[in-house]
Protein backbone atom coordinates (compact mmCIF):
# COMPACT_ATOMS: atom_id res chain seq x y z
CA UNK A 1 0.00 0.00 0.00
CA UNK A 2 0.96 3.33 -0.71
CA UNK A 3 2.05 4.26 3.24
CA UNK A 4 4.13 7.29 2.11
CA UNK A 5 4.94 9.07 5.52
CA UNK A 6 5.19 13.01 5.80
CA UNK A 7 8.62 12.03 6.89
CA UNK A 8 9.56 10.74 4.20
CA UNK A 9 9.55 14.02 2.45
CA UNK A 10 12.15 16.01 2.06
CA UNK A 11 12.77 18.13 5.43
CA UNK A 12 13.77 21.28 3.58
CA UNK A 13 10.40 22.08 2.23
CA UNK A 14 9.07 22.57 5.45
CA UNK A 15 9.22 26.01 7.50
CA UNK A 16 10.61 25.15 10.86
CA UNK A 17 7.86 27.18 12.30
CA UNK A 18 5.50 24.78 11.31
CA UNK A 19 6.20 21.93 12.90
CA UNK A 20 3.33 19.37 13.10
CA UNK A 21 1.55 19.12 16.37
CA UNK A 22 1.44 15.83 18.47
CA UNK A 23 -1.49 14.30 16.85
CA UNK A 24 -1.81 16.73 14.18
CA UNK A 25 0.16 15.49 11.06
CA UNK A 26 1.32 17.56 8.44
CA UNK A 27 -1.23 16.33 5.73
CA UNK A 28 0.02 15.20 2.40
CA UNK A 29 -3.14 15.49 0.29
CA UNK A 30 -5.31 12.99 -1.36
CA UNK A 31 -4.86 12.36 -5.00
CA UNK A 32 -7.51 14.74 -6.55
CA UNK A 33 -10.82 13.32 -6.27
CA UNK A 34 -13.15 13.17 -9.14
CA UNK A 35 -15.26 15.77 -10.61
CA UNK A 36 -19.06 15.32 -10.35
CA UNK A 37 -20.18 13.80 -12.99
CA UNK A 38 -24.15 13.50 -12.31
CA UNK A 39 -24.94 17.27 -11.63
CA UNK A 40 -23.51 17.82 -8.04
CA UNK A 41 -23.17 14.19 -7.56
CA UNK A 42 -20.19 11.15 -8.36
CA UNK A 43 -21.17 8.37 -10.00
CA UNK A 44 -20.59 5.12 -8.36
CA UNK A 45 -18.12 3.87 -10.86
CA UNK A 46 -16.09 6.86 -10.41
CA UNK A 47 -16.13 6.89 -6.71
CA UNK A 48 -15.27 3.20 -6.63
CA UNK A 49 -12.22 3.75 -9.25
CA UNK A 50 -10.84 6.69 -6.93
CA UNK A 51 -11.15 4.38 -4.13
CA UNK A 52 -8.72 1.72 -5.76
CA UNK A 53 -6.65 4.15 -6.98
CA UNK A 54 -6.14 4.97 -3.50
CA UNK A 55 -5.27 2.03 -2.10
CA UNK A 56 -2.53 -0.95 -3.13
CA UNK A 57 -2.14 -4.63 -2.58
CA UNK A 58 -0.58 -5.64 0.63
CA UNK A 59 2.86 -6.63 1.01
CA UNK A 60 3.35 -11.01 0.75
CA UNK A 61 5.31 -12.51 3.07
CA UNK A 62 5.96 -16.46 3.77
CA UNK A 63 3.23 -17.30 5.70
CA UNK A 64 2.53 -21.04 7.58
CA UNK A 65 0.37 -23.22 4.89
CA UNK A 66 -2.59 -23.56 7.44
CA UNK A 67 -2.51 -19.74 7.55
CA UNK A 68 -2.89 -19.50 3.87
CA UNK A 69 -5.58 -21.32 2.67
CA UNK A 70 -7.78 -19.02 0.57
CA UNK A 71 -4.85 -17.21 0.05
CA UNK A 72 -3.25 -16.42 -3.58
CA UNK A 73 -0.09 -17.51 -3.24
CA UNK A 74 3.13 -15.08 -4.54
CA UNK A 75 5.59 -17.66 -5.71
CA UNK A 76 5.39 -20.20 -8.42
CA UNK A 77 5.92 -23.65 -6.68
CA UNK A 78 8.35 -26.12 -8.17
CA UNK A 79 8.44 -29.71 -6.41
CA UNK A 80 11.75 -30.65 -5.55
CA UNK A 81 11.08 -34.19 -4.36
CA UNK A 82 9.18 -37.10 -6.54
CA UNK A 83 5.90 -38.18 -5.09
CA UNK A 84 5.79 -40.90 -3.98
CA UNK A 85 9.17 -40.75 -3.31
CA UNK A 86 10.29 -44.56 -3.73
CA UNK A 87 7.99 -47.52 -5.39
CA UNK A 88 6.12 -49.14 -2.80
CA UNK A 89 3.58 -50.88 -2.38
CA UNK A 90 0.08 -50.36 -1.97
CA UNK A 91 -1.28 -53.33 -0.05
CA UNK A 92 -0.78 -55.62 2.84
CA UNK A 93 0.57 -59.00 1.35
CA UNK A 94 3.90 -60.06 -0.22
CA UNK A 95 6.58 -58.91 -2.29
CA UNK A 96 7.44 -61.62 -5.18
CA UNK A 97 8.45 -61.87 -9.12
CA UNK A 98 5.27 -62.33 -11.25
CA UNK A 99 6.85 -64.95 -12.89
CA UNK A 100 7.06 -67.14 -9.89
CA UNK A 101 2.83 -66.58 -9.06
CA UNK A 102 1.83 -66.90 -13.08
CA UNK A 103 0.75 -70.61 -12.80
CA UNK A 104 -0.60 -69.77 -9.16
CA UNK A 105 -4.62 -70.75 -8.68
CA UNK A 106 -6.93 -71.69 -5.88
CA UNK A 107 -6.54 -75.31 -6.88
CA UNK A 108 -2.73 -75.52 -7.03
CA UNK A 109 -1.49 -72.69 -5.03
CA UNK A 110 2.44 -71.58 -5.37
CA UNK A 111 4.32 -71.93 -2.10
CA UNK A 112 6.84 -69.62 -1.61
CA UNK A 113 9.71 -69.39 1.28
CA UNK A 114 8.69 -66.43 3.31
CA UNK A 115 12.56 -64.73 3.33
CA UNK A 116 12.13 -60.95 5.27
CA UNK A 117 9.18 -58.82 6.26
CA UNK A 118 9.38 -54.83 5.20
CA UNK A 119 6.80 -51.80 7.20
CA UNK A 120 6.69 -49.00 6.16
CA UNK A 121 9.48 -46.31 7.23
CA UNK A 122 11.72 -49.01 6.82
CA UNK A 123 14.20 -50.55 4.46
CA UNK A 124 14.02 -52.66 1.42
CA UNK A 125 17.65 -54.10 2.44
CA UNK A 126 18.29 -57.10 0.15
CA UNK A 127 16.93 -58.15 -3.27
CA UNK A 128 14.45 -60.34 -3.12
CA UNK A 129 15.89 -63.98 -4.92
CA UNK A 130 13.85 -65.90 -7.30
CA UNK A 131 11.37 -68.14 -6.28
CA UNK A 132 11.04 -66.11 -2.69
CA UNK A 133 8.27 -63.91 -1.15
CA UNK A 134 8.62 -60.65 1.30
CA UNK A 135 6.26 -59.92 3.54
CA UNK A 136 4.86 -56.12 3.06
CA UNK A 137 3.00 -53.54 4.59
CA UNK A 138 1.20 -50.65 2.38
CA UNK A 139 3.51 -47.79 1.99
CA UNK A 140 6.61 -49.77 2.81
CA UNK A 141 9.67 -49.77 -0.48
CA UNK A 142 9.20 -52.69 -2.84
CA UNK A 143 12.39 -54.85 -2.57
CA UNK A 144 14.33 -55.23 -5.41
CA UNK A 145 13.96 -57.43 -8.19
CA UNK A 146 10.32 -57.74 -7.04
CA UNK A 147 7.79 -56.48 -9.74
CA UNK A 148 4.52 -57.39 -7.82
CA UNK A 149 2.45 -57.41 -4.68
CA UNK A 150 0.36 -60.41 -3.76
CA UNK A 151 -2.35 -59.45 -1.34
CA UNK A 152 -2.83 -61.12 1.97
CA UNK A 153 -6.40 -62.26 0.42
CA UNK A 154 -5.02 -64.68 -2.37
CA UNK A 155 -2.82 -65.97 0.20
CA UNK A 156 -3.19 -68.40 3.30
CA UNK A 157 -1.24 -65.38 5.30
CA UNK A 158 1.61 -67.89 5.71
CA UNK A 159 5.00 -66.73 8.03
CA UNK A 160 7.41 -69.32 6.93
CA UNK A 161 6.38 -70.31 3.80
CA UNK A 162 3.22 -68.52 2.20
CA UNK A 163 0.71 -70.40 -0.38
CA UNK A 164 -0.13 -67.99 -3.58
CA UNK A 165 -3.45 -69.07 -4.79
CA UNK A 166 -3.81 -65.99 -7.48
CA UNK A 167 -1.11 -64.90 -10.12
CA UNK A 168 -0.45 -60.92 -9.50
CA UNK A 169 0.33 -59.27 -13.13
CA UNK A 170 3.85 -57.28 -12.98
CA UNK A 171 3.71 -54.14 -11.29
CA UNK A 172 0.27 -54.79 -9.87
CA UNK A 173 -0.38 -52.82 -6.54
CA UNK A 174 3.05 -50.99 -6.80
CA UNK A 175 2.83 -47.17 -6.66
CA UNK A 176 5.44 -46.04 -8.53
CA UNK A 177 8.15 -43.35 -7.77
CA UNK A 178 7.16 -39.70 -8.89
CA UNK A 179 3.52 -41.04 -10.85
CA UNK A 180 1.67 -38.38 -8.57
CA UNK A 181 4.44 -35.16 -9.11
CA UNK A 182 7.40 -35.49 -10.98
CA UNK A 183 10.35 -33.79 -9.43
CA UNK A 184 10.98 -30.55 -11.36
CA UNK A 185 7.50 -30.13 -12.18
CA UNK A 186 5.78 -27.03 -11.63
CA UNK A 187 2.86 -26.77 -9.54
CA UNK A 188 1.40 -23.18 -8.82
CA UNK A 189 1.95 -20.19 -10.89
CA UNK A 190 1.98 -16.94 -8.70
CA UNK A 191 -1.76 -15.54 -8.48
CA UNK A 192 -3.23 -19.29 -7.61
CA UNK A 193 -5.75 -19.18 -4.80
CA UNK A 194 -5.21 -21.96 -2.67
CA UNK A 195 -7.57 -24.10 -1.17
CA UNK A 196 -7.34 -27.22 1.51
CA UNK A 197 -6.33 -30.00 -1.06
CA UNK A 198 -3.85 -27.77 -2.00
CA UNK A 199 -2.75 -26.92 1.25
CA UNK A 200 -2.39 -31.16 1.17
CA UNK A 201 0.32 -30.87 -1.60
CA UNK A 202 2.48 -28.38 -0.48
CA UNK A 203 2.36 -30.42 2.77
CA UNK A 204 3.26 -33.40 0.92
CA UNK A 205 5.90 -32.11 -1.30
CA UNK A 206 7.45 -31.22 2.29
CA UNK A 207 6.61 -27.36 2.40
CA UNK A 208 5.94 -25.41 5.72
CA UNK A 209 5.82 -22.13 4.57
CA UNK A 210 4.57 -20.55 1.58
CA UNK A 211 4.66 -16.68 0.01
CA UNK A 212 1.55 -15.41 0.45
CA UNK A 213 -0.84 -11.87 0.57
CA UNK A 214 -2.21 -11.89 4.07
CA UNK A 215 -5.69 -10.94 4.55
CA UNK A 216 -6.35 -7.62 5.00
CA UNK A 217 -7.06 -6.46 9.03
CA UNK A 218 -9.99 -4.40 8.70
CA UNK A 219 -11.38 -2.70 12.08
CA UNK A 220 -15.09 -2.26 12.03
CA UNK A 221 -16.42 0.50 14.31
CA UNK A 222 -19.82 1.61 14.46
CA UNK A 223 -20.53 5.53 15.57
CA UNK A 224 -24.07 6.83 16.91
CA UNK A 225 -24.56 7.57 20.77
CA UNK A 226 -28.12 5.25 20.56
CA UNK A 227 -26.28 2.40 19.67
CA UNK A 228 -26.34 -0.32 22.28
CA UNK A 229 -23.96 -3.61 21.86
CA UNK A 230 -26.55 -6.51 21.58
CA UNK A 231 -26.72 -8.91 24.50
CA UNK A 232 -26.64 -5.73 26.59
CA UNK A 233 -30.25 -4.38 28.06
CA UNK A 234 -31.42 -1.37 26.06
CA UNK A 235 -32.24 1.00 29.02
CA UNK A 236 -34.57 3.46 27.50
CA UNK A 237 -36.24 4.07 24.35
CA UNK A 238 -34.15 5.95 22.52
CA UNK A 239 -31.56 3.55 22.36
CA UNK A 240 -31.07 0.48 19.82
CA UNK A 241 -28.85 -2.45 18.59
CA UNK A 242 -26.04 -1.87 16.62
CA UNK A 243 -26.31 -4.13 13.56
CA UNK A 244 -23.74 -2.52 11.29
CA UNK A 245 -20.59 -3.35 13.20
CA UNK A 246 -21.78 -7.09 13.34
CA UNK A 247 -23.46 -6.78 9.64
CA UNK A 248 -20.28 -5.46 8.06
CA UNK A 249 -17.61 -7.85 10.06
CA UNK A 250 -19.95 -10.63 9.02
CA UNK A 251 -19.29 -9.06 4.99
CA UNK A 252 -15.57 -8.10 5.36
CA UNK A 253 -14.94 -11.84 6.72
CA UNK A 254 -16.84 -12.93 3.86
CA UNK A 255 -14.53 -10.85 1.44
CA UNK A 256 -11.62 -12.43 2.73
CA UNK A 257 -10.36 -9.71 5.33
CA UNK A 258 -9.10 -10.54 8.94
CA UNK A 259 -11.85 -8.59 11.07
CA UNK A 260 -11.17 -6.64 14.07
CA UNK A 261 -14.68 -5.44 15.36
CA UNK A 262 -14.05 -2.74 17.65
CA UNK A 263 -17.59 -2.05 18.37
CA UNK A 264 -19.92 1.31 19.14
CA UNK A 265 -18.37 4.47 20.02
CA UNK A 266 -20.54 7.86 20.78
CA UNK A 267 -21.06 10.84 18.53
CA UNK A 268 -18.00 12.48 20.73
CA UNK A 269 -14.94 13.96 19.08
CA UNK A 270 -12.71 13.11 21.60
CA UNK A 271 -14.06 9.44 22.10
CA UNK A 272 -13.57 8.70 18.30
CA UNK A 273 -10.36 10.11 17.36
CA UNK A 274 -9.14 8.41 21.18
CA UNK A 275 -10.24 5.11 19.01
CA UNK A 276 -9.27 5.54 15.58
CA UNK A 277 -5.90 6.50 16.90
CA UNK A 278 -5.77 2.96 18.33
CA UNK A 279 -7.00 1.55 16.24
CA UNK A 280 -4.42 2.57 13.23
CA UNK A 281 -1.85 0.58 14.65
CA UNK A 282 -3.28 -2.62 13.95
CA UNK A 283 -5.15 -2.19 10.85
CA UNK A 284 -5.06 -2.20 6.77
CA UNK A 285 -8.65 -0.89 7.08
CA UNK A 286 -10.67 1.11 8.61
CA UNK A 287 -14.50 1.03 8.31
CA UNK A 288 -16.98 3.04 10.23
CA UNK A 289 -20.97 3.69 9.71
CA UNK A 290 -22.23 6.91 10.11
CA UNK A 291 -22.30 10.37 10.84
CA UNK A 292 -21.18 11.30 7.12
CA UNK A 293 -24.11 12.98 6.49
CA UNK A 294 -25.81 16.23 6.88
CA UNK A 295 -27.21 15.97 10.82
CA UNK A 296 -25.91 18.19 13.52
CA UNK A 297 -24.19 14.91 15.46
CA UNK A 298 -22.66 13.99 12.05
CA UNK A 299 -18.65 13.75 13.93
CA UNK A 300 -17.00 11.37 11.62
CA UNK A 301 -17.44 14.09 8.59
CA UNK A 302 -16.27 16.56 11.28
CA UNK A 303 -13.34 15.13 13.43
CA UNK A 304 -11.40 12.94 10.69
CA UNK A 305 -9.91 15.47 8.42
CA UNK A 306 -8.12 16.70 11.77
CA UNK A 307 -6.31 12.95 11.43
CA UNK A 308 -6.08 12.52 7.75
CA UNK A 309 -6.57 13.88 4.23
CA UNK A 310 -10.63 13.21 3.86
CA UNK A 311 -12.87 13.02 0.91
CA UNK A 312 -16.49 13.22 1.66
CA UNK A 313 -18.17 12.87 -1.48
CA UNK A 314 -21.76 12.59 -3.05
CA UNK A 315 -22.53 9.68 -5.40
CA UNK A 316 -25.27 9.17 -7.54
CA UNK A 317 -26.85 6.08 -5.54
CA UNK A 318 -29.61 5.12 -3.84
CA UNK A 319 -28.79 4.00 -1.17
CA UNK A 320 -25.18 5.30 -0.08
CA UNK A 321 -25.27 9.04 -1.10
CA UNK A 322 -23.05 10.00 1.58
CA UNK A 323 -19.36 8.59 1.55
CA UNK A 324 -16.29 9.35 2.92
CA UNK A 325 -12.49 8.22 2.48
CA UNK A 326 -9.32 9.06 4.02
CA UNK A 327 -5.99 8.26 4.83
CA UNK A 328 -5.51 8.53 8.15
CA UNK A 329 -2.35 9.04 10.67
CA UNK A 330 1.09 8.75 9.54
CA UNK A 331 0.73 5.64 7.98
CA UNK A 332 -2.11 6.67 5.84
CA UNK A 333 -4.10 3.80 6.46
CA UNK A 334 -6.97 3.73 4.23
CA UNK A 335 -10.47 4.77 5.90
CA UNK A 336 -14.49 4.05 4.11
CA UNK A 337 -16.74 6.06 6.18
CA UNK A 338 -20.08 4.81 5.60
CA UNK A 339 -23.54 5.69 6.17
CA UNK A 340 -25.42 4.66 8.76
CA UNK A 341 -28.64 3.11 7.72
CA UNK A 342 -27.81 -0.78 7.70
CA UNK A 343 -29.11 -1.36 4.03
CA UNK A 344 -26.98 1.71 2.95
CA UNK A 345 -24.11 0.76 4.64
CA UNK A 346 -24.42 -3.20 3.64
CA UNK A 347 -25.30 -1.78 0.04
CA UNK A 348 -22.22 0.30 0.13
CA UNK A 349 -19.68 -2.23 1.28
CA UNK A 350 -20.50 -4.34 -2.28
CA UNK A 351 -20.17 -1.24 -4.03
CA UNK A 352 -17.07 0.36 -2.24
CA UNK A 353 -15.48 -2.16 0.16
CA UNK A 354 -15.17 -5.13 -0.96
CA UNK A 355 -13.82 -4.41 -3.96
CA UNK A 356 -11.27 -2.54 -1.90
CA UNK A 357 -10.57 -5.64 0.43
CA UNK A 358 -9.94 -7.99 -3.09
CA UNK A 359 -7.84 -5.11 -4.37
CA UNK A 360 -5.62 -5.12 -0.72
CA UNK A 361 -5.88 -8.96 -1.44
CA UNK A 362 -4.50 -8.75 -5.02
CA UNK A 363 -7.40 -11.01 -5.49
CA UNK A 364 -9.29 -10.33 -9.16
CA UNK A 365 -11.75 -9.40 -10.18
CA UNK A 366 -12.18 -6.45 -7.71
CA UNK A 367 -15.79 -5.92 -8.61
CA UNK A 368 -18.63 -8.75 -8.39
CA UNK A 369 -19.29 -10.04 -12.05
CA UNK A 370 -22.80 -8.61 -12.95
CA UNK A 371 -25.32 -11.37 -14.27
CA UNK A 372 -28.60 -10.67 -16.41
CA UNK A 373 -31.72 -11.85 -15.06
CA UNK A 374 -35.49 -11.54 -16.19
CA UNK A 375 -37.30 -9.06 -13.98
CA UNK A 376 -40.28 -10.77 -13.01
CA UNK A 377 -42.28 -7.81 -12.58
CA UNK A 378 -42.22 -4.06 -13.12
CA UNK A 379 -39.77 -1.79 -11.47
CA UNK A 380 -39.39 1.89 -10.77
CA UNK A 381 -35.76 3.73 -10.49
CA UNK A 382 -34.97 7.42 -9.56
CA UNK A 383 -33.58 9.05 -12.58
CA UNK A 384 -30.26 10.41 -12.19
CA UNK A 385 -29.17 7.70 -9.34
CA UNK A 386 -28.06 4.40 -9.60
CA UNK A 387 -30.08 2.43 -8.03
CA UNK A 388 -28.96 -0.39 -6.08
CA UNK A 389 -31.81 -2.43 -5.33
CA UNK A 390 -32.11 -5.67 -2.98
CA UNK A 391 -33.53 -8.35 -5.07
CA UNK A 392 -34.79 -12.11 -4.82
CA UNK A 393 -33.12 -14.46 -7.58
CA UNK A 394 -34.70 -17.52 -8.13
CA UNK A 395 -35.41 -19.87 -11.59
CA UNK A 396 -38.80 -19.30 -13.45
CA UNK A 397 -40.54 -21.95 -15.70
CA UNK A 398 -38.12 -21.75 -18.33
CA UNK A 399 -34.90 -22.60 -16.62
CA UNK A 400 -33.74 -19.14 -16.48
CA UNK A 401 -32.63 -16.69 -13.97
CA UNK A 402 -35.65 -14.57 -12.95
CA UNK A 403 -35.32 -11.53 -9.94
CA UNK A 404 -38.18 -9.54 -8.02
CA UNK A 405 -37.54 -7.05 -5.81
CA UNK A 406 -37.53 -7.36 -1.73
CA UNK A 407 -39.96 -5.89 0.14
CA UNK A 408 -39.75 -2.25 0.72
CA UNK A 409 -36.82 1.01 -0.61
CA UNK A 410 -36.10 1.79 3.19
CA UNK A 411 -32.66 2.18 4.17
CA UNK A 412 -33.65 0.56 7.32
CA UNK A 413 -35.23 -2.49 6.11
CA UNK A 414 -33.01 -5.33 7.58
CA UNK A 415 -34.92 -8.23 7.53
CA UNK A 416 -35.91 -7.30 3.72
CA UNK A 417 -32.10 -7.18 3.19
CA UNK A 418 -31.70 -11.06 5.11
CA UNK A 419 -34.43 -11.89 2.53
CA UNK A 420 -32.60 -10.97 -0.72
CA UNK A 421 -29.97 -12.65 -2.66
CA UNK A 422 -28.84 -10.13 -4.59
CA UNK A 423 -28.62 -6.33 -5.55
CA UNK A 424 -30.31 -5.61 -8.56
CA UNK A 425 -28.53 -2.45 -10.40
CA UNK A 426 -30.79 0.16 -12.01
CA UNK A 427 -28.43 2.75 -13.85
CA UNK A 428 -28.90 6.42 -13.86
CA UNK A 429 -30.99 7.35 -16.59
CA UNK A 430 -33.56 4.15 -15.97
CA UNK A 431 -36.73 5.03 -14.46
CA UNK A 432 -38.60 2.11 -15.26
CA UNK A 433 -38.20 -1.43 -16.25
CA UNK A 434 -41.49 -3.32 -17.29
CA UNK A 435 -41.95 -7.51 -16.43
CA UNK A 436 -39.71 -9.74 -18.69
CA UNK A 437 -36.79 -6.96 -19.93
CA UNK A 438 -33.07 -8.03 -18.48
CA UNK A 439 -31.34 -6.01 -15.63
CA UNK A 440 -28.30 -6.53 -14.25
CA UNK A 441 -27.47 -8.12 -10.79
CA UNK A 442 -24.82 -9.02 -8.43
CA UNK A 443 -25.42 -12.57 -6.50
CA UNK A 444 -24.26 -11.92 -3.28
CA UNK A 445 -24.31 -15.83 -2.13
CA UNK A 446 -21.74 -16.37 -4.85
CA UNK A 447 -18.62 -17.82 -3.72
CA UNK A 448 -15.70 -15.29 -3.37
CA UNK A 449 -13.44 -17.02 -6.67
P1 LIG B 1 -26.43 8.32 10.69
O1 LIG B 1 -25.81 8.06 9.36
O2 LIG B 1 -25.43 8.24 11.80
O3 LIG B 1 -27.22 9.59 10.68
O4 LIG B 1 -27.47 7.15 10.93
C1 LIG B 1 -28.58 6.97 10.08
C2 LIG B 1 -29.58 6.02 10.68
O5 LIG B 1 -29.00 4.74 10.81
C3 LIG B 1 -30.06 6.39 12.07
O6 LIG B 1 -31.43 6.05 12.15
C4 LIG B 1 -29.24 5.52 12.96
O7 LIG B 1 -29.88 5.26 14.19
C5 LIG B 1 -29.12 4.27 12.14
N1 LIG B 1 -27.89 3.62 12.51
C6 LIG B 1 -26.68 4.20 12.55
N2 LIG B 1 -25.73 3.34 12.94
C7 LIG B 1 -26.37 2.15 13.14
C8 LIG B 1 -25.94 0.87 13.58
N3 LIG B 1 -24.66 0.64 13.86
N4 LIG B 1 -26.85 -0.11 13.68
C9 LIG B 1 -28.15 0.14 13.40
N5 LIG B 1 -28.62 1.33 12.99
C10 LIG B 1 -27.75 2.33 12.87
MG1 LIG C 1 -25.46 8.73 13.72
Amino acid sequence: MGRITVWSMPLFTRKATHEPQPGAPQLEPLPEPPEPDRGQLRSMQAHRQYLLSCVSPLRPFRQHILDAVGLNICEDIVSSVDLPRFDNSAMDGYAVRAEDVAQASQDAPRSLPVVGEIAAGKAATHRLSPGTAMKIMTGAPVPPNANTIVPYENTDRGEQDVKVFAPSVTGQHIRRIGEDIKSGAQLYWAGDRLGPRDIGVLAGIGLDKVQVRPRPRVVVIATGSELVDPGLELSNEQQIFDSNSYLLAAAAKAAGAQVYRVGQVGDDRVALKQLIGDQLLRADLILTTGGVSQGDFDIVKAVMPEMGPCDFAQVAMQPGKPQGFGLIGFDRVPMIMLPGNPVSAFVSFEAFVRPVIRKLMAVRPYVRRVVRCRAAHDMKSISGRLQLARGIVGVDHSGGREVELAGGHGSHLLADLARANALVILPEDVEFVSAGDDVDVWLLDESPG
